[in-house]
């Protein structure tokens, strides 16, 4: 963690939070204590292991240790602000961070199993021109107790609810560039697919990207969970039109990258495809798209695109999409079309811009300015008053 997130962090609450704290932090934590090792085991399953969050519940640990934890640390999860549920069942809540910033997950069950979409960041400085969270710029990262947080209050909203799920698959599609938050992503992660953090296989915990190619490259390397690619377009000048990233890592770099990525032989690589009315749509687009993907085994989605206010692209038409997809499928690619779920309510891809409800139909930018302006105001009315 950075100094500048610990402080934030810490400054509001008093204390660090527990939740970013992994079992080496406890173990260092009981050692500076002069406390058995195995207590850092213990601590830590109670929270990631049994989303137990209150140390008064934590039996197994004797009191004056239990007193110690509630003393020294904040277990105060995400503060919930609100929360909507889709038609299809899909509920997104917006969180406030202990600091006041606000954020988004979105949670979709399906029969047998749920899918948690997390946050990264608050907002992103990536600046794709399609995406409503590129919209709002970065605020800051998110701690990897922040992302945690999100799975716990997930469980527990579940468990509240009367379901039996927890979080079952965990995708990094939410707010912000997961790459451009490198340490705290890999260290959530890692408590993610622990056996005795949250117990995922590391093929349900996928990290999406817009092409960072220094941090693919070291994801690889230290925690290869499922990779995603924000693609787009396989055209250099288009996609550095749409997506900034692109001017700075190129599509011929990001392939090299890509083709060291040590993926599962059978899944490989998923490439996300926003599919747009005449702008990377076409059959030309398409033959250029399984040129760029020759060589890596790779699945692509083509998401038509998901719109928000102040947006002027448009989705592509279901013949174009249906031309799109028989081309790559006809070249063996697999290219499923993926409608996001929790559009209703502004959930979908690239639709999270932590707006209220009564802001649904804002401009992003606009929210945006004006949060900043009251926030700078609120700061220098405290500076004064001190
Ligand atoms: N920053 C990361 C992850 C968050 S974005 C990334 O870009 O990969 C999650 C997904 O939503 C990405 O695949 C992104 O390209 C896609 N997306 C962004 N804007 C969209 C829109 N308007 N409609 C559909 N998908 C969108
Ligand atoms: Fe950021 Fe991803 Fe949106 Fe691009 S698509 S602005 S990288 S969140």
């Amino acid at each position: 963690m950075s100094d500048k997130d610990f402080l934030q962090l810490v400054s509001t609450s008093g204390r660090p939070s527990a939740f970013d704290y992994d079992l080496s932090d406890w173990k260092a934590w009981c050692i500076a204590n002069k406390l058995p090792r195995f207590v850092a085991g213990q601590i830590y399953c109670w929270i990631f292991q049994k989303n137990t969050c209150s140390p008064e519940k934590f039996s197994n640990i004797p009191l004056s240790i239990r007193e110690t934890l509630i003393r020294e640390f904040s277990w105060d999860l995400p503060i919930v602000d609100s929360r909507l549920v889709s038609l299809d069942t899909s509920e997104k809540f917006l969180l406030k961070t202990h600091d006041g910033h606000l954020y988004e997950m979105v949670l979709m069950p399906y029969d047998n199993r749920a899918t948690l979409c997390i946050s990264s960041q608050i907002g992103c400085k990536m600046g794709c021109t399609f995406c409503q969270t590129g919209k709002m710029g970065l605020t800051r990262n998110l701690t990897s107790g922040e992302i945690l947080g999100q799975i716990l209050l997930a469980n527990i909203s579940m468990a509240a609810n009367g379901s039996d799920k927890t979080v079952s698959n965990i995708v990094f599609m939410g707010m912000g560039e997961p790459l451009d938050n490198f340490d705290h992503v890999v260290k959530a992660c890692s408590v993610m697919i622990d056996p005795i953090g949250f117990g995922l296989s590391k093929s349900r915990v996928t990290v999406s990207t817009s092409g960072l190619i220094p941090e693919i490259q070291k994801l690889g390397e230290v925690l290869p969970v499922r990779l995603a690619i924000s693609l787009h377009n396989a055209d250099e000048v288009k996609r550095s039109a749409m997506m900034p990233v692109n001017r700075k890592y190129s599509l011929a770099e990001l392939k090299k990258v890509l083709l060291t990525y040590p993926a599962p032989a059978r899944t490989g690589i998923t490439f996300e495809y926003v599919m747009i009315e005449g702008e990377n749509d076409s059959i030309a687009d398409a033959k250029k798209l399984v040129k760029f993907l020759h060589g890596i085994k790779a699945k692509v989605n083509l998401i038509p695109i998901n719109r928000f206010p102040g947006i002027e692209m448009e989705a592509s038409s279901a013949e174009r999409i249906r031309a799109f997809q028989e081309y790559l499928s006809h070249r063996d690619i697999p290219a499923p079309v993926r409608y996001s779920r929790g559009q209703d309510i502004s959930g979908g891809c690239g639709q999270l811009a932590a707006k209220r409800k009564e802001e649904l139909d804002v401009d992003p930018r606009l929210i945006h300015q004006t949060r900043r302006k009251h926030k700078r105001e609120s700061i220098s009315e405290g500076v004064r008053g001190i």
